[in-house]
This record gives C-alpha cells, sequence and structure tokens, in this order.
C-alpha cells in the first residue's frame, strides 16, 4: 500500500503598507487603539511547509541574520498554536522565504504568521474555515489577520479587526528600504514621549477612504498619513532625507511606512514609479529600490511548481 505522506504546501503572503495610521492612547492592555488603511503591496514571503521527523525552522533570503530560528519566530509560533489546536505534534520543516524586509514595519513576521496558518492547515487537511483562522491569526499578533486578508482594509482595535475597502484601481509604489530596522514597540514608546500629557491630534480616517473609492492616485497623496512616522524620524533622522529626496524624484507622496524605518512613495503610474525608483536608487539615500504595486491578495497557496 502507498503510504499518504501529504505533498508539500507552499502560500505566498504580501507585505503591508499603511495608508493611514492613526494611534489613540495607551489601553489598559499597553496596546494603543488604532485606525488603519492597511495596504497589501507586491513584496512577498513564501512558506512552504512538509512533514519531517523532527520539528525545523529554515530562512533564507534578505536580512535572515535578524529573524530568529526559535520559538519566539512568529512562523513557529504560528506551528505551536495550530498543533494544540489539533491536537498533534509539530513535526514539520518550515522553510521562511523573506521577500519581505525584516524589521522593516511592513509587517513581514506576521505575514510569515498568517502563511503558516494556511499553509499548515491545508497539509493536516483542517478544514477551517476564513473565521476561525481569522481568530488564530489574532492571537498572534495585531497585523496577522491582515495577512490573511490583504487587499485594502480598514483595521480598528490594535488593527486585528479587519473590514474590507472598496479600492479597485491599481496603485503604484515605489518601496525604500534602509539600512537597519526599527524596533515596533520602541518607535510606539517615542511617540509617546513626544506627545507627553498633551492631547492627541485627530486624524480622521474619511478623506482616505473617499479617495481610494475616487481611484484618484493625486487625491489619495493629498490625505496619506502616519501617527508614527514622526516618532520614526526622531529615532532615525536620515528618513527625512530619503521622504524628501522621493518626492524631489518625482513621486506624488512619499510616508514611512506603519513604524518605518521603510518608505512608500506614492507614484502617478507604473512608468513614473520606475523613474521615481531610478532615481532614487542613484542618490544614496536608502539600502535599496523595489517598484511595487497593490493592493495584493492575501495569504494564499501557490503551485509549488511556480516558487523555484
Ligand atoms: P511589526 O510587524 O512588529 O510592525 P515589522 O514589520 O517592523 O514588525 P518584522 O519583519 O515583522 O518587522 O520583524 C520584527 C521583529 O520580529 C524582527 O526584528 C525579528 O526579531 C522578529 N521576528 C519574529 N519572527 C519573524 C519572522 N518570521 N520574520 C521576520 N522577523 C521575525
Amino acid at each position: 500500500m502507498l503510504s499518504a505522506v501529504p505533498r508539500p504546501v507552499t502560500v505566498r503572503v504580501p507585505a503591508k503598507i499603511n495608508l493611514h495610521l492613526a494611534v489613540g492612547g495607551v489601553r489598559p492592555d499597553g496596546f494603543h487603539d488604532l485606525v488603519t488603511v492597511f495596504h497589501a503591496v507586491s513584496l512577498f514571503d513564501e512558506i512552504s511547509v512538509e512533514q519531517a521527523q523532527e520539528p525545523a525552522l529554515e530562512v533564507h533570503g534578505d536580512g535572515v541574520a535578524e529573524v530568529p530560528l526559535d520559538a519566539t519566530n512568529l512562523a513557529w509560533r504560528a506551528v505551536e498554536l495550530l498543533a494544540e489546536k489539533a491536537g498533534r505534534a509539530p513535526d514539520v520543516r518550515v522553510t521562511l522565504r523573506k521577500g519581505i524586509p525584516v524589521a522593516g514595519g511592513m509587517a513581514g513576521g506576521s505575514a510569515d504568521a498568517a502563511g503558516t496558518l494556511v499553509a499548515l492547515s491545508s497539509l493536516w487537511r483542517l478544514e477551517l474555515g476564513r473565521d476561525e483562522l481569522a481568530e488564530l491569526a489574532a492571537e498572534l499578533g495585531s497585523d496577522v489577520t491582515f495577512g490573511l486578508h490583504g487587499g485594502t482594509a480598514l483595521g480598528t482595535g490594535r488593527g486585528e479587526k479587519i473590514i474590507p475597502v472598496l479600492a479597485r484601481h491599481r496603485l503604484h509604489w515605489v518601496i525604500a528600504l534602509a539600512r537597519g530596522g526599527l524596533s515596533t514597540p520602541a518607535v510606539f514608546s517615542e511617540l509617546d514621549r513626544l506627545r507627553g500629557d498633551g492631547p492627541i491630534a485627530e486624524r480622521p480616517v474619511e478623506p482616505v477612504l473617499e479617495a481610494l473609492s475616487s481611484g484618484d492616485p493625486r487625491r489619495l497623496a493629498l490625505n496619506l498619513g502616519n501617527d508614527l512616522q514622526v516618532a520614526a524620524v526622531s529615532m532615525a533622522p536620515d528618513l527625512r532625507r530619503t521622504l524628501r529626496a522621493g518626492v524631489n524624484s518625482g513621486a506624488l507622496a512619499g510616508l514611512v511606512s506603519g513604524s518605518g524605518p521603510t518608505c512608500a512613495f506614492l507614484c502617478a503610474d507604473a512608468d513614473s514609479a520606475v523613474e521615481v525608483a531610478t532615481e532614487l536608487a542613484g542618490m544614496g539615500v536608502c539600502r535599496t529600490v523595489r517598484v511595487a504595486h497593490g493592493p495584493a491578495g492575501g495569504a494564499r497557496i501557490v503551485d509549488t511548481s511556480e516558487t523555484g
């Protein structure tokens, strides 16, 4: 009789940027209340899972030296959570291929957790629905739910409550990757320090949602905003130069992605994005530059033959 060893499963998950990020006060649980507009862009991590004798985790790609290989890796936390839920041993090998910058404010670790949930529930034939996956995702981290979802979505709570946003038009981005990373908790603390006891300025989300539904990138450019940007720039002052350089190169607008230090530049169209990327790459204001578009789809199984 043939043994029924399941085939490895590979899932691709996009990076996110925040088109809008309004940070409220600190909650009793230590998190901040957020109102954010997530937007998935075409930089991807790939997560492969296969049955193994011993649990194993491998990471390949850019920035791997910064990625933990122990139980603190978000992908491995997803394995343990799902194994516990399924009542089975975590006897799998997980391979991560990083295309999302590490500690870049683009939720790469969260993407890996989302991808692992999808891949493993397929490998183990758990037949989990989207809602069940979303519940597990929210347990793993604030941005993991969006990794499942992709597209463009309004996030509230810690960012884990997701509502899809109408945004049919393709947007063109230049993503400037920085030399180091920034710790997300440290950036939130810096924002708290800068704000002190003063009132928190309102940052309404409606203009961004209206600009998205109009599909006009120029209108959207006027309404992009991120409360964490001031804190990220305070911790990494060179970002000011990067942001200025992107706009001087022809981008409609630029902003720090999430907690940074990656910067995202919205461009008028695909040709303009290539021009901005070329110019920015020659200016020495960032480590490397990528052209991307959004919205990209959320975590999905890809044919293993595509993954090369
Ligand atoms: P956040 O999602 O907290 O905003 P980020 O998007 O800035 O973070 P990530 O690439 O997710 O950055 O990494 C943040 C930290 O999480 C890293 O410095 C690393 O130590 C740790 N980490 C845990 N698991 C992973 C993973 N699978 N990939 C990348 N980093 C991971």
